[in-house]
């Protein structure tokens, strides 16, 4: 067994406290002094949730400057070209490297939209082993048969933004999801502002980006209870913030996550402190990132599939070194992440 103590995160914020971890389980969860000599002193929360990755493409060397559209844009963005050429050897090694980086940082699950239609979601099988794996299909023009392959290997399917595909195909890609009973997802408002009435049509279980909503599309989301995922050191990467002082304040459900492999590594608190210091910006509560980081976090999971991040149900707590009293120190701190 081991002892997690310091600042325990209990939903609304953090009171001091401990919680006992043993057989992969959170099995306690106590206030005030720890019953034996912690393993680790620090910031104790669940693991964390990656709500947003392509783990497959740490390989791409990326030039400073570089556009979305060249680097990421199906089908011939640089990105995909290396997907297409790379060896699957080396996509399942770099997969696998990146969900055990993942894993030392504190991280549970990684929600990836894997590229490469049935057979990328297959090679994902194989390199990782606790992951939400939601397939793309390959094929330029719908193909019942391509998605059906995809849903039966793959937890469900996200697509890549609606202007980059024919409305149509959209549609019944979502429609195949819902019938099989498994999440369907997209980007959304990455480069461009997007038809938000269409993607609403499309029911789907979260939405990442929104970097070019307006108000008007964050209600959205916020009313009909689907979770925005951001990515805020990808954003930067392109020149773009999400206005994510304004999702809160509009009641949206905001989760985190580092997107491309080849931009940022699997490190929610880089990704955290980023988003501290933006909400600090637009005059939002830094302090709100833990509810974005944790809350959200688990929010997307429970909709992606049926398991709860909550403490005591399932995964072990981490602890995040923390060198100052307030728990938003543990945010700046490089030292090493205790993953039981
Ligand atoms: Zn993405």
């Amino acid at each position: 067994m081991k002892c997690l103590a310091g600042k325990v995160y209990d939903g609304e914020g953090f009171r001091d406290g401990y919680a006992l971890v043993e057989g992969g389980k959170t099995v306690e969860i106590g206030e005030g002094k720890a019953p034996y000599v912690p393993d680790a002193v620090g910031v104790v929360i669940p693991r964390m949730v990656d709500g947003h990755t392509h783990c497959a493409d740490a390989g791409v060397k990326v030039e400073p400057g570089m556009t979305l559209e060249e680097l990421v844009a199906p089908p011939d963005g640089l990105k995909h070209r290396y997907l297409r050429e790379v060896s699957e050897d080396t996509l399942v090694h770099d997969m696998h490297e990146f969900e055990e980086t993942a894993r030392s940082n504190g991280i549970g699950t990684i929600v990836d939209f894997r590229e490469g239609g049935m057979k990328g979601c297959i090679l994902a099988g194989k390199a990782l082993s606790d992951a939400v794996v939601l397939g793309r299909p390959v094929s330029p023009s719908f193909d019942g048969g391509e998605v059906e392959d995809i849903l039966s290997v793959a937890d469900g399917i996200a697509l890549p933004s609606v202007s980059d595909m024919d409305r149509r195909y959209t549609e019944k890609v979502a429609q195949a999801c819902h019938a099989a009973g498994k999440p369907f997802a997209l980007h959304v408002s990455e480069r461009i502002r997007e038809d938000m009435e269409f993607v609403m049509s499309l029911e789907p279980a979260f939405v990442v980006h929104m970097v070019e909503a307006t108000d008007a599309d964050i209600l959205a989301c916020a009313d009909a209870g689907i979770p925005i995922v951001i990515c805020p050191r990808s954003n930067r990467f392109f020149g773009k913030t999400a206005r994510a002082a304004r999702m809160l304040e509009l009641g949206a459900e905001v989760a985190l996550g580092t997107d491309n492999a080849m931009l940022c590594p699997p490190d929610m608190r880089g990704e955290a402190r980023m988003l501290a210091g933006i909400l600090s910006a637009q005059g939002g509560d830094p302090s709100d990132v833990w509810h974005c980081l944790i809350d959200g976090g688990g929010k997307l999971l429970n909709r992606t599939k049926s398991i709860s991040s909550a403490f005591g149900t399932s995964d072990p707590a981490v602890v995040l070194p923390c060198p100052g009293k307030s728990p938003d120190t543990a945010l700046d701190s490089e030292g090493p992440v205790f993953v039981p």
